[in-house]
Protein backbone atom coordinates (compact mmCIF):
# COMPACT_ATOMS: atom_id res chain seq x y z
CA UNK A 1 0.00 0.00 0.00
CA UNK A 2 1.27 3.32 -0.53
CA UNK A 3 -0.60 6.26 0.05
CA UNK A 4 -1.76 9.07 -2.64
CA UNK A 5 -3.63 12.33 -1.65
CA UNK A 6 -3.98 11.04 2.14
CA UNK A 7 -5.71 7.60 0.96
CA UNK A 8 -4.06 4.00 0.70
CA UNK A 9 -3.73 3.04 -2.32
CA UNK A 10 -2.42 -0.54 -3.89
CA UNK A 11 0.97 -0.50 -5.29
CA UNK A 12 0.42 -4.15 -7.37
CA UNK A 13 3.31 -5.44 -5.12
CA UNK A 14 1.88 -9.21 -3.96
CA UNK A 15 3.35 -10.98 -1.08
CA UNK A 16 1.76 -14.52 0.54
CA UNK A 17 1.96 -14.55 3.83
CA UNK A 18 0.36 -17.44 6.54
CA UNK A 19 -2.50 -16.68 8.63
CA UNK A 20 -5.46 -18.71 10.61
CA UNK A 21 -8.10 -15.95 10.59
CA UNK A 22 -8.56 -13.02 7.67
CA UNK A 23 -10.51 -9.81 8.63
CA UNK A 24 -10.99 -7.94 6.35
CA UNK A 25 -11.36 -4.45 7.85
CA UNK A 26 -10.29 -1.78 4.80
CA UNK A 27 -12.28 0.84 2.63
CA UNK A 28 -14.46 3.41 4.66
CA UNK A 29 -17.48 3.31 1.47
CA UNK A 30 -20.36 4.63 2.06
CA UNK A 31 -23.60 2.58 1.28
CA UNK A 32 -25.89 5.05 0.47
CA UNK A 33 -27.39 4.15 -1.83
CA UNK A 34 -30.90 3.85 0.47
CA UNK A 35 -31.53 7.72 -0.31
CA UNK A 36 -31.86 7.37 -3.61
CA UNK A 37 -35.20 7.51 -3.06
CA UNK A 38 -35.21 10.96 -1.95
CA UNK A 39 -35.61 13.72 -4.72
CA UNK A 40 -32.91 16.18 -4.36
CA UNK A 41 -30.43 14.32 -2.39
CA UNK A 42 -26.79 15.15 -4.14
CA UNK A 43 -24.72 11.45 -4.26
CA UNK A 44 -21.45 11.96 -5.38
CA UNK A 45 -19.68 9.05 -7.54
CA UNK A 46 -17.80 7.52 -4.78
CA UNK A 47 -21.27 7.12 -2.24
CA UNK A 48 -20.74 10.42 -0.78
CA UNK A 49 -23.79 12.87 0.02
CA UNK A 50 -23.30 16.62 -1.15
CA UNK A 51 -24.98 18.97 1.88
CA UNK A 52 -25.06 22.27 1.55
CA UNK A 53 -24.04 25.38 4.29
CA UNK A 54 -26.61 24.23 6.88
CA UNK A 55 -25.78 20.56 6.71
CA UNK A 56 -28.76 19.72 5.07
CA UNK A 57 -29.02 17.13 1.83
CA UNK A 58 -30.59 18.26 -0.91
CA UNK A 59 -33.98 16.87 0.61
CA UNK A 60 -35.86 19.31 2.98
CA UNK A 61 -35.35 17.63 6.40
CA UNK A 62 -32.29 15.18 5.76
CA UNK A 63 -28.93 16.57 7.31
CA UNK A 64 -26.02 14.25 6.98
CA UNK A 65 -22.52 13.62 7.95
CA UNK A 66 -19.14 11.57 9.27
CA UNK A 67 -18.02 9.07 6.69
CA UNK A 68 -21.08 9.84 4.23
CA UNK A 69 -19.18 13.16 3.48
CA UNK A 70 -16.68 13.47 0.86
CA UNK A 71 -13.38 14.50 2.74
CA UNK A 72 -10.11 12.53 3.47
CA UNK A 73 -10.10 12.75 7.26
CA UNK A 74 -12.73 9.70 8.25
CA UNK A 75 -12.57 9.38 11.71
CA UNK A 76 -14.32 8.89 15.09
CA UNK A 77 -13.72 12.47 15.77
CA UNK A 78 -14.66 13.99 12.94
CA UNK A 79 -17.89 12.00 12.42
CA UNK A 80 -18.87 13.01 16.12
CA UNK A 81 -17.99 16.76 15.74
CA UNK A 82 -19.97 17.20 12.69
CA UNK A 83 -22.98 15.05 14.29
CA UNK A 84 -22.58 17.92 16.91
CA UNK A 85 -22.59 20.63 14.48
CA UNK A 86 -25.79 18.64 12.53
CA UNK A 87 -27.70 18.62 15.85
CA UNK A 88 -27.33 22.13 16.13
CA UNK A 89 -29.04 23.22 12.18
CA UNK A 90 -31.41 20.41 13.03
CA UNK A 91 -33.00 21.82 16.32
CA UNK A 92 -33.03 25.23 14.58
CA UNK A 93 -34.93 23.57 11.71
CA UNK A 94 -37.52 22.02 13.71
CA UNK A 95 -37.74 25.44 15.28
CA UNK A 96 -38.55 26.97 11.79
CA UNK A 97 -35.39 29.05 11.86
CA UNK A 98 -31.47 28.73 10.94
CA UNK A 99 -28.72 28.08 13.28
CA UNK A 100 -26.41 30.87 13.39
CA UNK A 101 -22.85 30.66 13.97
CA UNK A 102 -22.31 32.56 17.27
CA UNK A 103 -18.86 34.82 17.11
CA UNK A 104 -15.86 33.14 18.42
CA UNK A 105 -13.46 34.75 20.89
CA UNK A 106 -9.92 35.05 20.74
CA UNK A 107 -8.25 32.58 21.98
CA UNK A 108 -7.33 33.01 25.82
CA UNK A 109 -3.65 31.58 25.80
CA UNK A 110 -1.72 30.66 28.80
CA UNK A 111 -0.58 33.83 30.06
CA UNK A 112 -3.68 35.41 29.87
CA UNK A 113 -5.61 32.71 32.47
CA UNK A 114 -5.35 33.32 36.52
CA UNK A 115 -3.53 30.11 37.21
CA UNK A 116 -3.89 30.87 41.09
CA UNK A 117 -7.77 29.21 40.77
CA UNK A 118 -6.15 25.81 39.61
CA UNK A 119 -4.10 22.99 41.72
CA UNK A 120 -1.39 20.99 39.83
CA UNK A 121 -2.39 17.90 38.90
CA UNK A 122 -0.47 15.15 37.33
CA UNK A 123 -2.09 14.03 34.23
CA UNK A 124 -3.54 9.99 35.40
CA UNK A 125 -1.36 7.79 33.55
CA UNK A 126 -3.17 4.80 31.47
CA UNK A 127 -2.73 0.85 32.16
CA UNK A 128 -0.84 -0.55 29.27
CA UNK A 129 -0.47 -3.79 28.57
CA UNK A 130 3.74 -5.05 28.80
CA UNK A 131 4.54 -5.33 24.73
CA UNK A 132 5.51 -9.04 25.28
CA UNK A 133 1.73 -9.83 26.60
CA UNK A 134 0.21 -6.94 24.28
CA UNK A 135 1.23 -9.28 20.91
CA UNK A 136 0.11 -12.66 21.90
CA UNK A 137 -3.51 -11.43 21.83
CA UNK A 138 -5.98 -8.67 20.90
CA UNK A 139 -6.66 -7.21 24.10
CA UNK A 140 -6.79 -3.90 24.39
CA UNK A 141 -3.05 -2.51 25.16
CA UNK A 142 -4.15 1.22 26.36
CA UNK A 143 -6.36 0.23 29.41
CA UNK A 144 -8.37 3.85 28.93
CA UNK A 145 -9.74 5.59 31.66
CA UNK A 146 -12.44 4.47 34.43
CA UNK A 147 -15.64 7.06 34.70
CA UNK A 148 -13.89 8.68 37.93
CA UNK A 149 -10.40 8.69 35.77
CA UNK A 150 -12.34 10.71 32.84
CA UNK A 151 -13.95 12.94 35.05
CA UNK A 152 -10.97 13.77 37.29
CA UNK A 153 -9.54 14.61 33.76
CA UNK A 154 -11.73 16.78 32.96
CA UNK A 155 -11.78 18.77 36.09
CA UNK A 156 -7.94 19.66 34.99
CA UNK A 157 -9.59 21.64 31.87
CA UNK A 158 -8.57 25.28 31.87
CA UNK A 159 -11.77 26.17 29.88
CA UNK A 160 -9.25 28.89 28.01
CA UNK A 161 -11.49 31.70 26.96
CA UNK A 162 -15.10 29.90 27.78
CA UNK A 163 -17.16 30.80 30.71
CA UNK A 164 -17.52 27.85 33.28
CA UNK A 165 -19.88 29.53 35.85
CA UNK A 166 -17.57 30.49 38.52
CA UNK A 167 -19.80 32.75 39.71
CA UNK A 168 -16.74 34.67 40.44
CA UNK A 169 -17.28 37.75 38.80
CA UNK A 170 -20.70 37.27 40.00
CA UNK A 171 -20.34 37.57 43.52
CA UNK A 172 -17.05 40.37 42.43
CA UNK A 173 -18.81 42.96 41.03
CA UNK A 174 -18.95 46.33 43.52
CA UNK A 175 -22.19 47.31 41.42
CA UNK A 176 -24.17 44.30 40.97
CA UNK A 177 -24.07 44.86 37.30
CA UNK A 178 -23.59 41.35 36.58
CA UNK A 179 -26.81 39.48 36.51
CA UNK A 180 -26.92 35.25 36.39
CA UNK A 181 -29.16 33.62 33.78
CA UNK A 182 -29.12 30.36 35.75
CA UNK A 183 -27.61 27.01 35.60
CA UNK A 184 -25.77 26.75 31.75
CA UNK A 185 -26.48 30.22 30.75
CA UNK A 186 -24.13 32.32 32.44
CA UNK A 187 -24.62 36.01 32.82
CA UNK A 188 -25.71 38.80 31.45
CA UNK A 189 -23.71 42.12 31.91
CA UNK A 190 -26.23 45.92 33.24
CA UNK A 191 -23.79 48.05 31.14
CA UNK A 192 -25.93 50.67 32.60
CA UNK A 193 -24.60 50.13 36.48
CA UNK A 194 -20.79 49.05 35.14
CA UNK A 195 -18.55 51.54 35.78
CA UNK A 196 -15.94 49.59 34.44
CA UNK A 197 -13.65 49.03 37.71
CA UNK A 198 -12.42 45.50 35.78
CA UNK A 199 -12.43 43.65 38.92
CA UNK A 200 -14.63 40.99 37.12
CA UNK A 201 -11.71 40.85 34.50
CA UNK A 202 -9.08 40.51 36.71
CA UNK A 203 -10.44 37.87 38.86
CA UNK A 204 -11.98 35.80 36.04
CA UNK A 205 -9.28 32.41 35.84
CA UNK A 206 -10.17 31.76 32.45
CA UNK A 207 -10.22 35.10 30.73
CA UNK A 208 -13.99 34.97 29.71
CA UNK A 209 -14.24 38.46 30.31
CA UNK A 210 -12.46 41.30 27.95
CA UNK A 211 -12.51 44.80 28.72
CA UNK A 212 -12.87 47.21 25.69
CA UNK A 213 -12.96 50.87 25.03
CA UNK A 214 -16.40 52.25 25.48
CA UNK A 215 -18.01 52.92 21.71
CA UNK A 216 -17.97 57.11 21.60
CA UNK A 217 -21.65 58.34 20.80
CA UNK A 218 -21.91 60.56 18.22
CA UNK A 219 -24.10 63.59 19.45
C1 LIG B 1 -10.85 -0.54 9.79
C2 LIG B 1 -11.13 0.84 10.27
C3 LIG B 1 -10.39 1.37 11.32
C4 LIG B 1 -10.66 2.65 11.79
N1 LIG B 1 -9.93 3.14 12.83
C5 LIG B 1 -10.21 4.36 13.31
C6 LIG B 1 -9.49 4.89 14.44
O1 LIG B 1 -8.60 4.24 14.99
N2 LIG B 1 -9.82 6.13 14.89
C7 LIG B 1 -10.80 6.86 14.31
O2 LIG B 1 -11.06 7.98 14.78
N3 LIG B 1 -11.50 6.40 13.26
C8 LIG B 1 -11.24 5.17 12.75
N4 LIG B 1 -11.95 4.69 11.67
C9 LIG B 1 -12.95 5.57 11.06
C10 LIG B 1 -14.24 5.60 11.86
O3 LIG B 1 -14.64 4.30 12.23
C11 LIG B 1 -15.33 6.26 11.01
O4 LIG B 1 -14.85 7.48 10.45
C12 LIG B 1 -16.56 6.58 11.85
O5 LIG B 1 -17.04 5.38 12.43
C13 LIG B 1 -17.65 7.21 10.98
O6 LIG B 1 -18.82 7.37 11.73
P1 LIG B 1 -20.23 7.47 11.02
O7 LIG B 1 -21.22 7.69 12.11
O8 LIG B 1 -20.18 8.44 9.90
O9 LIG B 1 -20.44 6.07 10.32
P2 LIG B 1 -20.56 4.58 10.97
O10 LIG B 1 -19.79 4.51 12.27
O11 LIG B 1 -20.17 3.69 9.85
O12 LIG B 1 -22.09 4.49 11.31
C14 LIG B 1 -23.05 4.34 10.30
C15 LIG B 1 -24.15 3.42 10.86
O13 LIG B 1 -25.27 3.44 9.98
C16 LIG B 1 -25.73 2.12 9.82
N5 LIG B 1 -26.41 2.06 8.53
C17 LIG B 1 -25.88 2.03 7.29
N6 LIG B 1 -26.85 1.97 6.37
C18 LIG B 1 -28.02 1.97 7.03
C19 LIG B 1 -29.39 1.92 6.62
N7 LIG B 1 -29.75 1.83 5.36
N8 LIG B 1 -30.33 1.95 7.60
C20 LIG B 1 -29.99 2.02 8.91
N9 LIG B 1 -28.72 2.07 9.34
C21 LIG B 1 -27.75 2.03 8.42
C22 LIG B 1 -24.47 1.27 9.89
O14 LIG B 1 -24.80 -0.06 10.23
C23 LIG B 1 -23.70 1.98 10.99
O15 LIG B 1 -24.05 1.51 12.27
C24 LIG B 1 -11.69 3.42 11.18
C25 LIG B 1 -12.44 2.87 10.13
C26 LIG B 1 -12.17 1.62 9.66
C27 LIG B 1 -13.01 1.04 8.55
S1 LIG C 1 -16.24 46.17 35.37
FE1 LIG C 1 -16.63 46.39 37.60
S2 LIG C 1 -18.67 47.24 37.71
FE2 LIG C 1 -18.44 46.49 35.64
S3 LIG C 1 -19.27 44.41 35.72
FE3 LIG C 1 -17.09 44.22 36.10
S4 LIG C 1 -16.89 44.28 38.32
FE4 LIG C 1 -18.93 45.05 37.84
S1 LIG D 1 -16.89 35.01 33.52
FE1 LIG D 1 -15.09 34.18 34.54
S2 LIG D 1 -15.28 34.82 36.68
FE2 LIG D 1 -17.29 35.09 35.73
S3 LIG D 1 -18.33 33.18 36.22
FE3 LIG D 1 -17.40 32.95 34.19
S4 LIG D 1 -15.46 31.97 34.59
FE4 LIG D 1 -16.15 32.78 36.54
Amino acid sequence: MKVEKGKAVGCNEFETIDADVLIVANKQETDSGFLRSLTGVVINEDGTIKIDMQRMTGYEGVFAGGDMLPGENRSATIAIGQGKKAAKYIDAFLKGNTYQKPEKHLTASYKKLHMWYKTDAPQKEQDKLAPEVAIQNFDEVNAGLSEKESRYEAQRCLSCGNCFECDGCFGACPEDAIIKLGAGNRYKFNYDACTGCAVCYEQCPCHAIEMIPEPVKSI
